[in-house]
């Protein structure tokens, strides 16, 4: 494992302004802009933002100290993003970053997903503030660096004078200030705004896929971010949704269920009629092709599955049927009062 504390020069006591400090130094000296087609430089850069990646991080960097961050689990998704996020400016070239993405849920019914939904989504985004343009306020040019968002300065190296080009410190790299912030935005130059659009929720869509709208995100200075719509399904007083498929529990009594019966199964488009044939059991599972949901290969099946019910409370008559049943059949049964009997002697 890499000793980021040595790649930035600071102590394992260091606190977290010191790191940043020492970050701050090599990584403006190692900046490949600063060095072109120096690749011993770009590797130094590499590792001064993967140091700073785990250093500035107490979490992460509790897990290094002892030793649990294993080698490789530190990425460093864009060593340019990091740089910018702590010098609050972009290295020149980047482009200005687009606004937030956000996710929407909207509700929908099973059915729905037959045909598919035009549905209308209401939700907040940020947009470039009206009272001010999207400028905060009104801005004056940064006095620092004459609006140019970064500062000059010649050093003198080994191989001669070069210009160290960086973000100016006043502005931030802004090359503005905000000589007075907008009541509206109070600085931010976005405001929330509510927004209805209309999306088109596919036929079959599940829960775990998002519907991308491009463009309906927050507004940033690059454009907007996207919009993600999740979906969610109430639930059906009947019907279960497993995939494309669709799930029925059909309750049978036992008569149904050793003598045959016909019922109708609730689908989504509905009722289908149904035999179930004699001396069906518990468990069993008819399979109704087509009667599911849509799927890029066309569309699920129904399954109903059998629930056997047995009777919790018989009346006489049927008691004594039971018993004639039983007798013809063979199966022996507990003799009449024999239950009752029974809790009796508990209940003393
Ligand atoms: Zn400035
Ligand atoms: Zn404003």
């Amino acid at each position: 494992m890499k000793d980021y504390y040595a790649i930035l020069g600071v102590g394992r006591d260091a606190t977290q302004e010191e790191i940043k400090k020492a970050y701050r130094q090599l990584a403006l000296r190692y900046h490949p802009d600063k060095n072109p087609g120096d690749k011993a430089a770009e590797e130094r850069f590499k590792e001064i933002n993967e140091a700073y990646a785990v250093l500035s991080d107490p979490e992460k960097r509790a897990q290094y100290d002892r030793g649990l961050l294993g080698e490789g689990s530190v990425k460093v998704e864009d060593l340019f993003d990091l740089f910018a996020q702590v010098f609050g400016f972009r290295p020149q070239g980047r482009p200005a970053p687009r606004g937030e993405d956000l996710e929407v849920q909207v509700e929908v019914e099973l059915r729905d997903l037959l045909r598919g939904k035009e549905a209308e989504v209401a939700y907040s985004r940020l947009v470039p503030c009206e009272a001010c343009g999207g400028q905060g306020g009104r801005r004056v040019a940064c006095p620092t660096c004459g609006g140019q968002g970064v500062v000059e300065s010649y050093q003198r190296g080994f191989f001669g004078t070069f210009v160290s080009r960086t973000p100016c410190p006043h502005c931030k790299g802004q090359g503005f200030l905000l000589a007075e912030a907008c009541p509206v935005c109070r600085g931010r130059g976005r405001v929330a705004r509510e927004e209805r659009i209309p999306v088109k929720i596919p036929p079959g869509m599940g829960e775990e896929h998002l519907l991308r709208v491009p463009g309906y995100g927050n507004l940033g200075p690059g454009g907007p971010g996207d919009l993600y719509v999740r979906l969610k399904v109430r639930p059906h007083p009947h019907l279960e949704r497993e995939g494309p498929d669709l799930v029925y529990r059909l309750k049978l009594g036992l008569a149904q269920a050793a003598l045959g019966a016909r019922v109708e199964v609730p689908g989504l488009e509905g009722p289908i009629p149904l035999e179930i044939p004699p001396g069906t059991g518990h468990g069993e599972v008819f399979e109704l092709p087509g009667e599911g949901l849509p799927h890029p290969g066309g569309r699920g099946a129904l399954r109903v599955v059998v629930e056997l019910v047995v009777p919790k409370k018989l009346s006489p008559k049927a008691k004594e049927l039971l018993r004639a049943y039983a007798e013809e059949v063979g199966e022996e049964v507990a003799p009449e009062g024999f239950w009752e009997k029974l809790k009796g002697l508990f209940r003393k």
